[in-house]
């Protein structure tokens, strides 16, 4: 059965090197990857790309209409034979950036493209409105998975975006429920624990902590996923456990988002002072 996840979270987080990483991992399983870049800096599947920039949805979309658009315009074969997608944004200063999540939704149905084993949504977070809410609100993304460090402001986020899924999944079309939290780590004191502690309070768990490696950079430099440039690595054990866990959850949840004063509350419970 064909399994449809999001990883959503604040902008530098690190969702798409979460999920180029995951992609890699699961496709190294002989699964069938899509991962669709819903980010305006489409930058989401670069790594799974060799380092190229594929041309976004938004674009060809822009420049030729979408009549004549074809699966090979916009669907692009990147390690291990995930197939890659970007959906774009619209030019700086004009446009809703949510649009091009939109658009590329509709082509992708059009072109009957949204399938295989496990489709990859990677979805900026910041704001949880128009486009950015397509995954959930119209029954693509099954299960969320929160990308946070401890850094309060990826934690807010995180839960600004477990309210989103808490008020879609009222709703008939939607069939979205929270999969679990990611800590990405920061290497902050402490961020282990809070992010637990976070996912608890709103009703999910932690389902993998990801470390800061350096390799991920050196990765990078080399063009490649971590998963591709270093696979006897821990750091690429790590996302292949990603790809495992997240293959076999069976439990998500309806997040109980926290109010803003109980955040920061909770928040300063694990400063240290
Ligand atoms: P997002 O997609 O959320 O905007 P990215 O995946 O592009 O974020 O990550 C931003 C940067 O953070 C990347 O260039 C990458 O080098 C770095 N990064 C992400 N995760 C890790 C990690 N676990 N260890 C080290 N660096 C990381
Ligand atoms: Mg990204």
């Amino acid at each position: 059965m064909m399994k449809q996840i999001a990883l959503y979270g604040k902008g530098g987080i690190g969702k798409s090197t979460t999920a180029a990483n995951l992609s890699a991992a699961l496709a190294g399983e002989g699964l069938d990857i899509l991962q669709i870049g819903c980010d305006p800096k489409h930058d989401s599947t670069r790594m799974l790309m060799h380092g190229t920039w594929i041309p976004t949805v938004l674009d060809l979309i822009r420049e030729r209409g979408d009549a004549t658009i074809t699966v090979d315009d916009v669907v692009y074969r990147g390690f291990g034979g995930v197939r890659c997608v970007e959906a774009g944004g619209p030019e700086p200063g004009i446009g809703c950036a949510g649009r091009g999540i939109i658009a590329t939704f509709q082509l992708l149905e059009r072109l009957d493209a949204l399938k295989g084993d496990v489709i990859v949504y990677d979805v900026l977070g910041d704001v949880v409105c128009g486009g950015f809410a397509m995954p959930m609100r119209e029954g693509y993304a099954q299960e969320i998975y929160l990308v946070t460090s401890g850094e309060l402001m990826s934690v807010y986020a995180a839960n600004n975006i477990a309210k989103a899924i808490a008020r879609l999944s009222r709703r008939v079309r939607s069939k979205c429920t929270l999969g679990g939290v990611i800590c990405n780590a920061k290497n902050i004191d402490g961020e282990r624990d809070l992010v637990e502690e976070f996912a608890h309070r709103i009703n999910s768990r932690l389902i993998a902590y990801v470390p800061r490696d350096r390799g991920v950079q050196v990765a990078e430099l080399n063009r490649q996923t971590v998963v591709e440039y270093a696979p006897e690595s821990n750091q690429a054990a790590v996302y292949r456990d990603l790809g495992r866990t997240i293959c076999e959850n069976r439990t998500t949840s309806i997040p109980t988002p926290l109010e803003m004063d109980e955040l920061e509350s909770f928040a300063l419970e694990f400063v240290q002072v």
